[in-house]
């Protein structure tokens, strides 16, 4: 029927579906915006290959194979009940088990982790470890809660979560207020309903405890091998230059010590209620005391570092520097936060969390030449290395630090050159945004092909 498209015809079908998920979607900004971002980019693709169009591949690709939503009902320390809503969206298994972070913070809505969720599945395919895309969470905040109040909190959440699970259905992870404690207590309820040590069902696990090395260090890590990459293919050095790094949680922790491991020289971090800037470069063992062991605000860093300085909100984009690495949430550098980066001679731009800089914002690089890593192909190495994690629970195997790091270096080099080679193919060289989606795109839809209509 759609024998031949051409490029007017594939966008006015896109078009198309857009509006309907908006009908369709009501209130959810976030995901809306994410399948706008990847429908606007492949165009090209259904004019090669109008079959994608004929099955309905994109109109099923947009809709949740499965969505739970539930109570968590839970008792705080002075004994007094919560309750919390959970989420759970299993968005494409095409490719593999589903798979996605679990993000615990206030902001948390149905829409958000469906946002989520539906990058998953692109970043899934660009690992080439066999993944499907999921994302789940809850609007509870763990800030100020106690260890005993998180755990009581985590058991209840897996009290209804746990029948969705299983290490050949569905595998979560950490993401926003989900780290290393969190997934203890989730994992260790699930081990106890279920009556089974079934390690592949959850991945950032203690490495004593089925963990993989480099795990945490992943995503952090795996975005700056993506930027040496990008660096690399236009011969500029990551050596002796300054970055801004947003967050100070995980992701913005690892990266700023490879940026460090590899010369580079990160003056920033932040969280929601300002940023520091240590023109010295950070102190990653005072930053990681500070966030990681006080579970303190990021200000409480210049108590002890007269030279540095806090900056109470604001906006820690205003600070110059060669690279910039968002690395805390959803939408936090948009247009003008971009043409500030640009006035001060940003070259490079990686996204460390999903979705950080707003359709505006990469409109400015863009127009500015400045190479822009888009978190569904920069972000993988964490999901790519939960991957692995997997293979050695699965093997009853364990690697080494420097074998799984060589691994993840591997697997970013290729996610790289996946998205640059596909950005030449569909017209766009050097386009990381349509490069990533395109080779993602192509991959979940052949799956889907294959396997029918369901
Ligand atoms: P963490 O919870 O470890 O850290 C999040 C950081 O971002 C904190 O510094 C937090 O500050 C800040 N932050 C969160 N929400 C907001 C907000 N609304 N406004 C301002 N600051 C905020 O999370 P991660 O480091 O794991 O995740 C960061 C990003 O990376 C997210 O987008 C996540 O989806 C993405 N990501 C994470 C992966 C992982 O392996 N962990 C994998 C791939 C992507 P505060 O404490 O004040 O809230």
């Amino acid at each position: 029927m759609n024998a031949h498209l051409t490029n007017a015809s594939s966008r006015s079908i896109i078009d198309t579906i857009v509006r309907d998920v908006a009908d369709r979607n009501p209130g959810e900004p976030e995901f809306l915006q994410a399948v706008h971002e990847v429908l606007e980019s492949i165009a090209p693709v259904l004019v090669e290959r109008p079959d994608y169009v004929e099955a309905g591949i994109i109109e099923r690709l947009v809709e949740p194979e499965r969505q739970v939503i539930f109570r968590v009902p839970w008792t705080d320390d002075r004994n007094r009940v919560q309750v919390n809503r959970g989420f759970r969206v299993q968005f494409n298994s095409a490719l593999g088990p589903y798979k996605g972070g679990l993000r615990f913070h206030s902001s948390v809505n149905l829409g958000i982790i469906k946002f989520l969720g539906f990058e998953q599945i692109f970043k899934n395919a660009l690992t080439a470890q066999g993944i499907g895309g999921a994302k789940g969470g809850s609007d509870f905040d763990p800030h100020g809660r106690s260890d005993a109040e998180i755990m009581r909190f985590c058991q209840s959440f897996m009290d209804e979560l746990y029948r969705h699970l299983g290490e050949h259905t569905d595998i979560p992870a950490g993401d926003i207020g989900v780290g290393a404690r969190e997934i203890g207590y989730l994992f260790g309820r699930y081990r106890k309903i279920t009556n089974r040590h079934e390690s592949g069902m959850f991945t950032g696990k203690g490495v004593a405890w089925g963990g993989a090395e480099v795990r945490t260090e992943a995503t952090g890590y795996g975005t700056i091998f993506f930027l040496e990459q990008m660096l690399a293919r236009r011969g500029v050095a990551l050596d002796g230059q300054t970055a801004v790094v947003s967050g100070s949680g995980n992701v913005a922790l690892y990266a700023i010590e490879k940026l460090q491991q590899l010369g580079a020289r990160p003056i920033t971090a932040s969280d929601s209620s300002g940023y520091i800037v240590d023109e010295n470069g950070i102190d990653l063992e005072l930053l990681k005391q500070v966030k990681e062991v006080e579970r303190a605000r990021v200000s409480a860093y210049v108590d002890r570092r007269p030279a540095a300085r806090f900056v109470a909100g604001g906006s820690v984009w205003d600070v110059p520097a060669r690279f910039a690495i968002p690395s805390a949430t959803q939408n936090e550098l948009d247009e003008a936060a971009a043409r500030t980066l640009v006035r001060n001679g940003v070259v490079a731009v990686a996204e460390g969390a999903n979705m950080p800089c707003t359709p505006e914002a990469i409109d400015v690089f863009s127009e500015a030449a400045v190479l822009f890593a888009p978190g569904k192909a920069a972000n993988a190495g964490g999901v790519a290395t939960s991957a692995l994690e997997m293979s050695q629970n699965a093997s009853r195997q364990r690697w080494s630090f420097s074998d799984s790091e060589d691994r993840l270096r591997a697997i970013m080099v290729a996610v790289h050159d996946q998205a640059y080679e596909a950005s030449e193919r569909y017209g766009s060289p050097g386009n990381y945004v349509v490069g990533a989606n395109t080779a993602s795109f192509v991959k979940v839809a052949d799956a889907m092909l294959a396997q029918g209509v369901i």
